[in-house]
């Protein structure tokens, strides 16, 4: 009957570690269809709206509008009581330790190139509450983030600290 709810579990855990090479990717504003990367070294000079990154979805209805927005997609390494392992946290968890969306955060360190280590620095050694949903097809390589509640009283999200520390 509700044999198709995902298998979740909550847990006490340390980060350890955070992939701040790839922190989001971009997708469709209107259908949130993921949009094929472009090319990671252009510069703001390029234009956003180049229809390379144009929805193939949406395009052929509203050629206008698709613009392309960015969600957060975080792979961090976590340590429980147990073991070490990766887990993979989407937009809505994310946003929690980020404390922005991922357009915010990309706008910031657009101007701010180190924003994505040091958020990511900041964030290791910080203790978390976090519910675990394992993939149930077996083929997505990490259990997915469904919810994240930071446990240290003086927590504060990544982008307060950058903004402190950048002014
Ligand atoms: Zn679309």
């Amino acid at each position: 009957m509700e044999g198709d709810k995902p298998l979740t579990a909550t847990l006490m855990c340390t980060v350890v570690a955070v992939d701040h090479t790839h922190l989001c990717y971009r997708v469709c504003s209107l259908c949130e269809k993921t949009l094929p990367e472009t090319d990671k070294n252009n510069n703001t000079s390029s234009s956003s709206s180049s229809l390379s990154s144009a929805c193939k979805y949406c395009n052929a209805f509203n050629p206008v509008s698709s613009n392309p927005k960015r969600l957060f997609r975080v792979l961090m390494s976590i340590a429980s009581d147990t073991k070490v392992f990766v887990v993979v946290m989407f937009d809505r968890a994310a946003r929690v330790l980020f404390g922005c969306s991922a357009d915010e955060f990309f706008d910031f360190a657009k101007l701010h190139p180190f924003s994505a280590e040091t958020a990511a620095k900041a964030l290791e050694g910080e203790m978390l509450r976090v519910t675990l949903s394992k993939p149930k097809n077996g083929n997505a390589q990490h259990q997915r983030v469904v919810s994240v509640v930071p446990l240290r009283s003086g927590f504060r999200p990544a982008i307060e600290n950058l903004r402190e520390l950048y002014g």
